[in-house]
């Protein structure tokens, strides 16, 4: 439109809109063998953390598991020249926060966060075997130095102004477990409540925990967001509120199948033949994490 009525335009009070962009680490491989000898080597899934960002100011969601993996990630926060005020942990797994001192030591001024139930539940990853196992998982790649984000007792937080919503899941692929919402953006940042092409982790659950995960996955396509980043995706994915329905009808799946299957061999073969074009097609994901 023409500017001829003279008004100038002036600069909103904080952003009118925030942007979101996804960093996809790619899967790696894991030190030892197998809990059972089905599928592919030790590895892991890829993973996300996820950048909200205003026009000043921006939120991270998930700090990654390793050194390289955390430091590539600040690199690529510090690209959008902005300053990064909170660091968000959506649950209590090592994989999401493991590399939380490595982004605090490049952004001293963010503030890292998580539910008060996920940080209680996130004391087991600082214990010796914990810590023993991953270094053993990952030699040499975790950090030296591994802290925990602070509980935060509220709900929601802000960023310029805008709403961001913490919505408590309780035990989906973990214990205590939660997705952020941005209703302003219609964003739904999952962590691993969603999955986006990815095996998932149902090795920790039973059929009450995927009941509840379920109903959650449910909660989360009721709000009909428009852009829904998981916490595990297949590289290059998009980050569509489709992948809500895959993880149902995964989890739907492996509750059937598993009922039938006439040996561990016979229930992992069947997903396979339902889930090919998935990615990280490991055992442990379906049987239990590998112990000590
Ligand atoms: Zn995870």
């Amino acid at each position: 439109m023409g500017g001829t009525n003279g008004l100038k335009e002036t600069a909103p009070v904080g952003s009118s809109t925030l942007g979101v962009n996804v960093f996809t680490a790619p899967g790696k491989p894991m030190v030892g063998e197998r809990p059972k000898p089905l599928g592919e080597a030790l590895g892991f899934d890829p993973m996300t953390s996820t950048l909200i960002f205003g026009d000043a100011d921006a939120v991270l969601v998930d700090a990654m598991t390793t050194v390289a993996e955390a430091e590539a990630l600040a690199d690529w926060i510090a690209l959008h020249n902005r300053n990064l005020e909170t660091i968000y942990i959506t649950h209590a797994h090592f994989d999401h926060f493991y590399g939380l001192s490595i982004l605090l030591d490049r952004f001293p001024g963010a503030r890292a966060i998580a539910t008060p139930k996920t940080v209680n539940a996130m004391q087991m990853s600082f214990t010796p075997p914990v810590e023993r196992l991953a270094r053993r998982l990952f030699p040499g790649q975790v950090a030296t130095r591994l802290v925990a984000p602070e509980p935060y007792e509220h709900d929601t937080f802000t960023l310029e102004g805008h709403e961001l919503r913490i919505i408590e899941q309780g035990r989906t692929d973990g214990p205590d477990s939660t997705s952020l919402y941005v209703p302003s953006i219609g964003l739904i940042v999952a962590g691993d409540v969603v999955y986006n092409q990815c095996r998932m982790y149902v090795g920790d659950t039973t059929p009450e925990s995927r009941k509840n995960w379920i109903a959650h996955l449910d909660g989360l396509a009721a709000l009909n967001p428009t852009i829904v980043v998981a916490g595990h995706k297949k590289t290059g994915a998009p980050d569509s509120p489709s992948a809500i329905q895959d993880t149902k009808r995964y989890l739907e799946d492996f509750d059937r199948v598993q009922k039938t299957a006439t040996s561990d061999q016979d229930l992992f073969d069947q997903m396979t033949a339902l889930y090919p074009d998935w990615v990280a097609n490991q055992s442990w994901l379906m049987f239990g994490f590998p112990g000590v």
